[in-house]
């Protein structure tokens, strides 16, 4: 069985708005064991439209078409369904009383094009859109299912999610797919590929493995098939058993586990604190760390001290550390974490200074050198690094590396 995408709308083309419904879609019908034959963006001309659902159709079983649903005159999606499949609009009353009643919630006025929103094409079936008021459309015509959604992100998201799928999982029997992620960092992909080589070469034929990196991390996807679960299941948690002996120090959490969230767990879990000094990073890594809810119970603040008069008036790094060593060395970001894990009275301490560049390289201190330190009350850890000569990368990677290191400290 085949599945496409179409997304309409002009901003698509022009680049003015991303085409993440496509990719958050890719991954629900993947999850759901159907396969991806071919995303199509189309702009918002009727005859375009027409001629993407003819060719979707002769190709695939399934079409998910998204945008072009609103009250505006841009939007003619339904419209143009309506003529595809030679059929006429006809009021949805449940619709019409749910749209009237956000209206009369809203106190706002309802407009001729806002009736229009409750209008679906006779021969759809209505898809309840709790989050709006452009309902989803499923057609299931000679066995090909059209489903038309509006294109707003979140809108898309739990009308696909809530009425979709069960009506997907209904019409056809779909094979159970498996996938569990291991989220690894502190190692390259290909380091990584070495030293598991004879466990990947040796893949049961209904398991894959896929390396999926980014800055600073790598994913091991590993994607099952067949029809028992449990056997599935058990088959791949062999495979990951085998990770974890061979890999187990990279391993840092699973699926969509976030590096922080996981040295936030390990802090809560063992009632300790942490405070940051940072440089480079500029407080990147405080706010990643805050962006975790809960984080308040462990994490106490930062001094972020980008300027050498802040490392030594808060952190009390020394003239003599300046002069001879410079503010990118292990015994400046040895003095700022001990200062502040003492200043702030917390367990841990991380600090990271760094050039990030594009200026400020010298021989003997490239861009991208980056000391970081990582202190409890029993011990202090340093690392030098060189993450590189991209700004933003060199940022990312050095919260990773000092999280990692936090990380394998708790441990
Ligand atoms: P509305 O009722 O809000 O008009 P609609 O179904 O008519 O919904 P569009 O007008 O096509 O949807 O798009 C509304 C907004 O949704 C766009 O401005 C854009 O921000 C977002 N959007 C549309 N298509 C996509 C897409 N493929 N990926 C991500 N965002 C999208
Ligand atoms: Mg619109």
């Amino acid at each position: 069985m085949k599945a496409e995408i179409i997304t309409i709308g002009d901003e698509l083309l022009i680049g003015q708005v991303i085409d993440t419904n496509s990719a958050w879609l890719g991954q629900q019908l993947s999850l759901l064991g159907i396969s991806l034959y071919q995303r199509t963006a189309c702009g918002d001309s009727k005859e375009h439209i027409l001629s993407c659902l003819k060719d979707a159709e002769n190709r695939s079983d399934i079409i998910i078409i998204t945008g072009g649903l609103g009250p505006t005159k841009d939007d003619i999606t339904k419209k143009t369904m309506c003529e595809y499949f030679n059929t006429t609009l006809v009021t949805d009353e449940k619709v019409l009383e749910w749209v009237t009643r956000i209206f009369r919630m809203r106190k706002m006025e309802m407009l001729e094009t806002n009736l229009q929103q409750a209008m679906i094409p006779a021969i759809s079936k209505t898809l309840w859109n709790r989050s709006g008021t452009a309902p989803g459309m499923w057609f299931d015509i000679n066995n090909k299912i059209f489903i038309s959604l509006p294109g707003v992100p979140f809108e898309m998201k739990t009308i696909f999610e809530e009425e979709a799928i069960p009506l997907i999982k209904n019409k056809f029997t779909l094979p159970f797919i498996y996938h569990r992620t291991l989220q690894t960092c502190s190692i390259g992909e290909s380091y990584l590929a070495e030293k598991i080589i004879d466990i990947e070469e040796t893949l049961p034929h209904h398991i894959k493995l896929a390396y999926l990196p980014s800055v600073g991390a790598v994913r091991l996807r590993l994607s099952a098939q067949g029809n028992n679960e449990s056997e599935v299941i058990n088959d791949v948690a062999t495979i990951v058993n085998k990770m974890y002996e061979r890999i187990g120090e990279y391993i840092y959490g699973e699926n969509n586990d976030s590096l922080s969230e996981v040295v936030g767990k390990l802090l809560t879990n063992k009632n300790k604190t942490l405070a940051t000094a940072e440089s480079c990073t500029g407080g990147f890594i405080a706010h990643q760390i805050t962006s975790n809810p809960g984080s308040s119970k462990y994490f106490t603040g930062s001094i972020i001290s980008y300027d050498n008069k802040i490392k030594q008036q808060e952190l009390n790094v020394s003239n003599t550390i300046l002069s001879n060593d410079g503010a990118v060395s292990e015994a400046c970001v040895k003095q700022m974490a001990t200062e502040i894990l003492s200043k702030f009275n917390v367990d841990y301490a991380i600090a990271t200074s760094g050039i990030a560049g594009p200026d400020g390289g010298s021989e003997e201190k490239p861009i991208g050198t980056v000391w970081i330190a990582v202190a409890s009350k029993n011990e202090v850890i340093t690392k030098k690094f060189n993450m590189g000569d991209n700004r933003e990368r060199t940022i990312l990677r050095t919260s990773i590396s000092a999280l990692d290191m936090l990380r394998k400290m708790i441990l």
